[in-house]
């Protein structure tokens, strides 16, 4: 039981690490511990918008013999720096390994608060982040602002390869996927037979689509419904042991795919589209009608253009 001088302390200490960040819209990120030297911080399941920072993803941090390993390290320096803090607390070691998932910037731009040496990705990831992170950041700093201050687009120095990793002396599995963007990056813990999916999974809260490729996204979970796992770490929304989060994402992209196909077919316009109802199976789903109208906007004008006949 912590005492109320300990408490008092302790809060002090938060107070002041987390000035800089409580100066901003950015919440103070919170870890909960999933499994033995394993914790998760939860993104809120919301859009990025400035009162969240852009702290929609979850990261993972890794208790490893030599160092804390950081799994997405968020959106923004500032956001990067407190999961460091907080690894540091957690793990008594420094981060000495950050892994990247995948490009897109809620899970990549936190990267800057740490040595590029010690940050890693597919090569994929670090093509896409060198090509697009400017980009991104841009987005980002329109909607953050302040939340944003000192980010920079930091590419992955680190190439990771399918196969065992070890990760600072513990042992991961990892997994060279794609569907959710052209590199997505999976890592089973070896210690906990916890699958850590970046965006391959979402879990009551509808997946992103804005670089899917919708039939190697359904592929790709088709291989991590094979690999044995005891737990599941979405790349956003709460964890998941019994198969639910896989089987939700398929659901969702299937009727997505479908959907769109018909909206298209029947002729109906993006807005048209836009309004289709959603079923009702899909209600534990966050920002559903959000992402279903990000996917027209996303995948309409192709789909028209493969409608057009041929004159
Ligand atoms: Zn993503």
């Amino acid at each position: 039981m912590l005492g109320r001088r300990a408490f008092l302390a302790g809060a002090a200490l938060a107070l002041a690490q987390g000035k800089a960040l409580a100066a901003t819209s950015a919440p103070l990120p919170k870890a909960e511990q999933v499994g033995d030297g394993l914790w998760v911080v939860r993104g809120a399941d919301e859009p990025i918008a400035w009162g969240n920072g852009g702290a929609i993803a979850n990261s993972v941090i890794l208790d490893a013999p030599a160092g804390a390993v950081l799994i997405d390290p968020g959106p923004s320096r500032l956001y990067g720096q407190a999961l460091g803090r907080l690894a540091q607390r957690l793990c008594s070691k420094k981060v000495g390994m950050v892994l990247i998932t995948h490009l897109h910037p809620d899970h990549a731009m936190g990267a800057c608060a740490f040595d590029p040496a010690i940050v890693h990705a597919l090569p994929q990831t670090r093509k896409d982040i060198g090509e697009q992170g400017s980009d991104f950041a841009d987005a980002l700093y329109r909607i953050l602002a302040g939340a944003m201050q000192g980010t920079t687009v930091l590419t992955p120095q680190g190439d990771l390869a399918a196969g065992p990793l070890d990760a600072m002396g513990r042992g991961l599995q990892l997994y060279a996927l794609n569907g959710h963007s052209a590199g997505d990056l999976v890592v089973l813990d070896e210690q906990t037979q916890a699958l850590i999916t970046g965006d391959l999974v979402f879990h009551n809260r509808a997946p992103a689509t804005p670089h899917a490729r919708i039939d190697q996204w359904q592929d790709s979970l088709s291989k991590l419904e094979a690999i044995p796992h005891r737990l599941l770490i979405p790349g956003h929304g709460p964890l998941d042991t019994g198969g639910e989060a896989l089987a939700q994402t398929r659901d969702w992209l299937g009727w997505v795919q479908d959907s769109l196909q018909r909206a298209v077919d029947s002729g109906l316009d993006m807005v048209e589209a836009g309004a289709l109802p959603i079923p009702d199976r899909f209600a534990p789903l966050r920002q559903a009608r959000y992402e279903w109208q990000r996917s027209v906007a996303h995948f309409y004008a192709g789909l028209e253009t493969q409608a057009l006949p041929i004159l």
